[in-house]
C-alpha cells in the first residue's frame, strides 16, 4: 500500500482524503497557502508544507512547489482532490515523471477527456449515447455549416472543444444567426482556451442533469455504481445532488451504468470517473467526462456503501477494485446540499470568522465540513464550506431528515446559504423530484 500521501487541495476534500488515509493507516502531508495554515486537515496531518501564497495560481495550482513538498517529505503518491489541479493532465503527467503516483487516471485519459470532441469520439465508439450534432469539430465552410443546422434542427448549441465550466458555449435559436455565432465562439475559444476548435450539437430545452460514476482498476476491471441527479444548479453550480435519480429503473441504470463501464475499458481508463448526461424524454445524451472525485460523491458512497476515495487510493496502489459488479446494491435515497459561505438571496460571498458552528446529527445524517469554530474563513476560495449528507430507506425519509438536519445547524459570524435550502426543500416540485437543470434559476426569479 501507499505509505505516505500528499494532499493537494484544501477545504473539506482535502479532509475527506486525510481521513480515508488515516483509515487505512497511510501518513499524510498537507500542503497549504499562507491564508490557510489553520485548515482543519492542516492541524491533523502527520506533516505540512507550505507551498506559496494565498493566490492559487501561487500555491494550489504551483505544479514544481508540490512536487518538491513530495520529494522532500518522501512522499510517494499525490491525491488531487477535485477542482485545482485534478484535471490537468500535465500536472499528472509531471507527477509521475517526477517518480509519484497520481491518485487519478493516467494522464492520456485526462487529456482525451478534455477534449471535448474526442471524448465524444471515444463515447460513440463505446456505444454511450450522444447527443445528436456535428460528426467531429466544424470547418469553415458556411454552406456545410448551414446543412448540419438544418439536419440537427433548431435550437442548437455552438461549443468550445477546449471548453469548461460553462464557458465558450452559445445557443442558436435560427439559421440566420447560425454563421456568425459559430465565428463569435470560436474567437472567444481561441482567447480563453488556445483552441479554437467548436463543434455542434441539438440544444436539449428541459433536461435534466444526470451522472453515472465508474471506477476502474488496472487489472482490467471496471464498473459502476449507479446514477446521481444534479439537475438543482444555478449559473451551471450544483446546489443539491441525488441518488438514485427520481423516476430512473434499475433496467436504464443498468443499461447506460455498463456501457459506461465498458467504455472505461475501450479507453483504458482507470480510477473514478464520472459521466455527464443530459436526460430528456427517456433518453441519455453524454456531454462530458470528469477525471476526477466529484464533490457529490458522498450520495452515491451512502446508497452502495462503497468508499470512493478509499478505492481511488487502491487503485493507485495497484490493487484490485475491491467489488464487483454483482456486489454494488442500492439501498436507499441521499441526497446532499452544498453548504456555502454566501448571502442567500445576493450570493455574494461571505468570508470571516465563524464564531460558533454547530453541525447536525442523527440518524442518517453525515457532515462533511472543515470549518470549526473560530475558524477564519479566507476570500480567496472557492465559497463551500461544506456538505451535508442526508440518507434514508427512501426519498421522503432522506428529504425528512435533510429538513431536520437544515433547521439544526449553526453557523454564526457569517452568512451561509442555508435558507436557501431550507426554501428548496419545501417546493413541492422538489419533492415531487424530477426537476430539470432550469428549475432552480426559474424559481429564484433569475
Ligand atoms: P462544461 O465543461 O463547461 O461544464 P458541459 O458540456 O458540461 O460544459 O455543459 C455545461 C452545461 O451547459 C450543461 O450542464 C448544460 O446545462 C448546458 N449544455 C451543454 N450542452 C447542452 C445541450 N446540448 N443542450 C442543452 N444544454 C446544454
Amino acid at each position: 500500500m501507499l505509505d505516505k500521501i500528499v494532499i493537494a487541495n484544501r477545504g473539506e476534500i482535502a479532509l475527506r482524503i486525510l481521513r480515508a488515509c488515516r483509515e487505512m493507516g497511510i501518513k499524510t502531508v498537507a500542503v497549504h497557502s499562507t491564508a490557510d495554515n489553520t485548515l482543519k486537515h492542516v492541524l491533523l496531518a502527520d506533516e505540512t508544507v507550505c507551498i506559496g501564497p494565498p493566490r492559487s495560481t501561487d500555491s494550489y495550482l504551483n505544479m514544481p512547489a508540490i512536487i518538491s513538498a513530495a520529494e522532500v517529505t518522501d512522499a510517494v503518491a499525490i491525491h488531487p482532490g477535485y477542482g485545482f489541479l485534478s484535471e490537468n493532465a500535465d500536472f499528472a503527467e509531471r507527477v509521475e515523471t517526477s517518480g509519484f503516483v497520481f491518485i487519478g487516471p493516467p494522464a492520456s485519459a485526462i487529456r482525451q477527456m478534455g477534449d471535448k470532441v474526442a471524448a465524444i469520439r471515444t463515447m460513440k465508439a463505446a456505444g454511450v449515447p450522444t447527443v445528436p450534432g456535428s460528426d467531429g469539430p466544424l470547418s469553415d465552410n458556411a454552406e456545410e455549416n448551414l446543412r448540419i443546422g438544418r439536419d440537427i434542427g433548431y435550437p442548437v448549441i455552438i461549443k468550445a472543444s477546449g471548453g469548461g465550466g460553462g464557458r465558450g458555449m452559445r445557443v442558436v435559436h435560427s439559421e440566420a444567426s447560425l454563421i456568425a455565432a459559430i465565428s463569435v465562439t470560436q474567437a472567444e475559444a481561441r482567447s480563453a482556451f488556445g483552441n479554437e476548435t467548436v463543434y455542434m450539437e441539438k440544444f436539449l430545452e428541459t433536461p435534466r442533469h444526470i451522472e453515472i460514476q465508474v471506477l476502474a482498476d488496472n487489472h482490467g476491471n471496471a464498473i459502476h455504481l449507479g446514477e446521481r441527479d444534479c439537475s438543482m444548479q444555478r449559473r451551471h453550480q450544483k446546489v443539491v445532488e441525488e441518488a438514485p435519480a427520481p423516476g430512473i429503473t434499475e433496467e436504464q441504470r443498468k443499461r447506460i451504468g455498463e456501457r459506461c463501464a465498458r467504455a472505461c475499458l475501450e479507453m483504458g481508463y482507470r480510477s473514478a470517473g464520472t459521466f455527464e448526461f443530459l436526460y430528456q424524454n427517456g433518453e441519455f445524451y453524454f456531454i462530458e467526462m470528469n477525471t476526477r472525485l466529484q464533490v457529490e460523491h458522498p450520495v452515491t458512497e451512502m446508497i452502495t456503501g462503497v468508499d470512493i476515495v478509499r478505492e481511488q487510493i487502491r487503485i493507485a496502489a495497484g490493487e484490485r477494485l475491491s467489488q464487483t459488479q454483482a456486489d454494488i446494491k442500492i439501498s436507499g435515497h441521499a441526497i446532499e446540499c452544498r453548504i456555502n459561505a454566501e448571502d442567500p438571496k445576493t450570493f455574494m460571498p461571505s468570508p470571516g470568522l465563524v464564531h460558533l458552528w454547530h453541525p447536525p446529527g442523527g440518524p442518517g445524517i453525515r457532515v462533511e465540513s472543515h470549518i470549526y469554530s473560530g475558524y477564519r474563513v479566507p476570500p480567496y476560495y472557492d465559497s463551500m464550506i461544506g456538505k451535508i449528507i442526508a440518507h434514508g430507506n427512501d426519498r421522503p425519509t432522506a428529504i425528512a431528515r435533510m429538513r431536520s438536519a437544515l433547521s439544526e445547524i449553526v453557523v454564526e459570524g457569517i452568512k451561509t446559504n442555508v435558507p436557501l435550502h431550507q426554501e428548496i426543500f419545501q417546493h413541492s416540485a422538489f419533492q415531487a423530484g424530477g426537476t430539470d437543470i432550469h428549475y432552480l434559476e426559474k424559481r429564484l426569479g433569475l
